[in-house]
This record gives C-alpha cells, sequence and structure tokens, in this order.
C-alpha cells in the first residue's frame, strides 16, 4: 500500500515540475516577445523604450529621421520645450476631466 503512495507522489511530484519548466519556458518567450516589440532606433538598434524626447540617447539621432536635430536644423531646447508645454497641457486636462463629476 505504502509502495503505491509513493509512486502516486513521484507522479505529482514530476508532473508539478514539468507544469513549472512550461510556465517559465512560456514567460520566458513572452517576455522576449514583448522586447522584441520595443521600439528601436533607426540609426544604432538602442532600445527607445520611456524616453521623453523624440531623439536616441545613444546615438542622437532624431526618431523617424537618421539625422540628429542639428543636421535637421531643429534646435532641440524648442522640442524639450514643446514636449513640456504638451505635457502640462495633458496634466491640467488630466486634472480638470475629474472636475466635471
Ligand atoms: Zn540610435
Amino acid at each position: 500500500m505504502s509502495g503505491i503512495l509513493l509512486w502516486w507522489l513521484l507522479i505529482v511530484i514530476a508532473v508539478a515540475i514539468v507544469m513549472a519548466l512550461i510556465r517559465y519556458v512560456r514567460r520566458r518567450a513572452l517576455i522576449k516577445d514583448r522586447l522584441s516589440e520595443a521600439r528601436r532606433c533607426d540609426g544604432c538598434g538602442y532600445n527607445l523604450t520611456g524616453i521623453t524626447v523624440p531623439r536616441c540617447p545613444e546615438c542622437g539621432v532624431v526618431i523617424g529621421f537618421t539625422k540628429t536635430f542639428e543636421q535637421l536644423g531643429i534646435d532641440e531646447a524648442q522640442v524639450r520645450r514643446h514636449v513640456q508645454a504638451r505635457r502640462e497641457d495633458a496634466a491640467t486636462d488630466s486634472r480638470t476631466d475629474g472636475d466635471d463629476c
């Protein structure tokens, strides 16, 4: 009787280990897929997730172009001011949206 119980216990442990391995492999594949979907710089391939200004921090290329702000004749400080102003507008809008209720 205890022999059968021991076999069942081994089978349950083996199934649990296999399920944990399958879950681990699936999770790694999901993470890899998400990382490969991340926006990358056209110039150098740098991961652009979380950037605040449309410029690659690694090589300086403007997002969507193959040139820098300087090469395009655009003042980067002006772009930063524009981005900051849009953020402040969005923050103001989100605060006023809650006042309507
Ligand atoms: Zn780059």
